[in-house]
């Protein structure tokens, strides 16, 4: 199919809202491509051109799509940027201009031709890259009619703004072969197993809906994995499955590990989203370098960190600080993990997904090589016991929480690995993490977004707080504070924070990405901000956030040494 054709089902579905519609016009363009297009097309729909663990991205500024247009249309950037501010979309605005001016280069190029220059985009990196990337973005431009054009630069700016999911796809999937949505659940199971949309639509277009009911895990590829439902007493977990493996729950973060034997194995580390955090663990890449034992293999469990001196788990919040993308070298040996495997999904050609609990683990520990060495090794199995009687299943639960683990796990012995659910084949009972609390917290206001809408009148939006770690002179986030000031504590918030700005975040902050603000301020504003609940959290540097905070007023009074400490906070919880 040309692009050109493809740009009108991106017109229609752009002007649709109805998700069945879309549903219908995605199934009636699936069903016109062929094989190798409706992979590529899945992708530069949602404006990639891999499925998303692969986080591949184009690397194209604004800045540099404006100068690729300018430079395929031979126009004035001033007087293309002028008309762009009055449009407000820079495809639309590209549209206006290749229908003022023909060019002799229109050629009307395959979806094929359009999608491999993309992913040349995309993967360039390094030296000369932007010259490259500009290249190829100027010669697509000049190559296609005004519409395509405007879907074209859309594509690149991550606006394509289709406004529909992975799901929807799923869903036009199933409409393309059987016109309702009835086969959803199946090829929604087959994408937990390989999270590759495009994937999933060639070979369902290839070879059908029987081929895709038995789709294996692939090495490399992500699984998406399985979850826990939740109990809180050995009664209700033997009524519900019965005689069962228990296991204690660690308290770290769970990885999925790939790995290929070879004179140099090939490892792959992924976190509970799928991102692939390899580079973050030298140390377990390591280990399963040394102690596992298969040509192929595809297995999870839980990292936690270890603390030599006295022979215990580290609370989450500390094991939570090897999560970082600097200074790794230094941290695994400050925080040495220990990693408890408890999965195998895949070993050597054989899918384990289906086969029952009992079985995976048989095979899991002929697969790891341990002396069951808590001290020397990286790599343990999770201990278990098969337990039938309430009072030991709670005398296990209590073993764990001394020994500062999280709780119990508790999996049904002849339970499948079901990707992406949850359900009742693995239950977790945990202590309680969250506590109420009465104190109020002295927070460091570390810095604050732009507002948007209402809030932009007062040119503050979320304001970003957080204790202060004494032990690394640092300060550690635990909440994004955005609702409940009146108009005027934002106000005076804003006009305290006008003397405080700083150029750049200061190196003593450690703030999570996800977390970033717009302005950086120097240690100086202190409020005292009151909330319902402490509970762990992934995305604050703290390991714990606040819940529902408030705050109660600003503390003009205090001095930056009476900021609550992390130490403070962590007393806060009661176990
Ligand atoms: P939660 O995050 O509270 O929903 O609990 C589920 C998580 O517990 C899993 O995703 C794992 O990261 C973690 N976990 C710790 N120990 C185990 C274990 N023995 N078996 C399975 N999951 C575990």
């Amino acid at each position: 199919m040309k692009f050109r054709e493809l740009s009108v089902y991106f017109d229609k579905i752009s002007q649709n809202s109805s998700r069945l519609e879309i549903t219908r016009i995605l199934a009636e363009l699936f069903k016109k491509l062929t094989t190798d297009e409706i992979e590529k097309v899945v992708y530069l729909l949602q404006g990639k051109v891999a499925p998303e663990y692969e986080k591949i991205e184009f690397g194209l500024s604004e800045k540099l799509i404006i100068k690729s247009i300018v430079l395929a249309l031979n126009i004035e950037r001033e007087y293309f940027e002028k008309e762009y501010k009055k449009i407000g979309d820079l495809g639309e605005t590209v549209e206006k201009f290749k229908t003022e001016i023909f060019s002799f280069e229109e050629s009307n190029p395959e979806i094929k031709e359009i999608y491999d220059n993309f992913y040349k985009i995309a993967i360039s990196s390094g030296e000369g890259s932007q010259e490259l990337k500009l290249g190829i973005l100027s010669h697509m431009i000049r190559q296609v009619d005004p519409l395509s054009a405007r879907f074209l630069v859309r594509i690149p700016t991550g606006n394509i703004r289709m406004g529909f999911s992975d799901m929807t796809i799923l869903d036009a999937y199933s409409w393309m072969i059987k016109k309702d949505k009835s086969l959803r659940p199946i090829i929604e199971k087959a994408y937990h197993v390989r999270p590759e949309l495009g994937y999933i639509g060639k070979v369902l277009k290839e070879k059908g809906i029987e081929v895709i009911k038995k789709i294996e895990p692939k090495v490399f590829t992500p699984i998406i994995m399985m979850r826990a439902e939740r109990l809180s007493s050995a009664k209700e977990i033997l009524k519900q499955i019965g005689r069962c493996f228990v296991e204690p729950k660690f308290d770290g973060f769970r990885l999925q590990v790939h790995y290929k034997k070879g004179f140099n194995p090939e490892i792959k580390l992924f976190s509970r989203s799928l991102e692939d955090v390899s580079f973050m663990y030298p140390d377990i890449i390591e280990a399963v370098k040394k102690q596992v034992k298969a040509s192929e293999m595809i297995f999870e469990g839980e990292a936690v960190g270890y603390d030599y001196s006295i022979g215990k788990f580290l609370p989450f919040q500390e094991t939570v600080q090897r999560k970082r993308k600097y200074q790794i070298e230094e941290m695994s040996k400050k925080i040495p993990l220990k990693f408890f495997v408890f999965e195998l999904l895949y070993k050597d050609g054989k899918s384990f997904i289906n086969e029952p609990f009992i079985k995976r683990r048989k095979e899991l520990e002929k697969s790891i090589i341990t002396k069951k060495n808590l001290k020397e090794e990286t790599i343990l199995i999770a201990d278990e016991q098969i337990i039938n009687e309430e009072k030991k299943l709670e005398e296990l639960f209590d073993k764990a929480v001394k020994e500062n683990l999280e709780g119990i796990m508790a999996k049904k012995i002849d339970g499948v690995y079901k990707p992406g659910a949850r359900e009742w084949n693995w239950i977790k009972y945990k202590k309680s993490y969250s506590s109420k609390i009465k104190d109020t917290i002295d927070c460091l206001v570390m810095g604050y977004d732009l507002g948007k809408g209402k809030r932009a009148d007062f040119g503050i939006g979320a304001f970003l707080v957080g204790v202060y770690d004494e032990k690394n002179n640092r300060f550690l986030t635990v909440a994004k504070i955005g609702t409940g000031l009146t108009d005027e504590e934002w106000k005076q918030l804003k006009i305290k924070s006008s003397k405080f700005k700083v150029q750049k975040k200061p190196d003593n902050y450690l703030v999570d990405k996800t977390m970033e603000s717009d302005i950086w301020l120097k240690p100086s504003i202190i409020v005292e901000i009151r909330a319902d609940e402490i509970t762990k959290s992934p995305v604050h540097t703290a390991g714990l956030a606040l819940r529902f905070p408030r705050l109660e007023r600003f503390r003009d009074d205090k001095n930056i040494s009476d900021i609550t400490t992390f130490e403070e906070l962590k007393k806060l919880i009661i176990r």
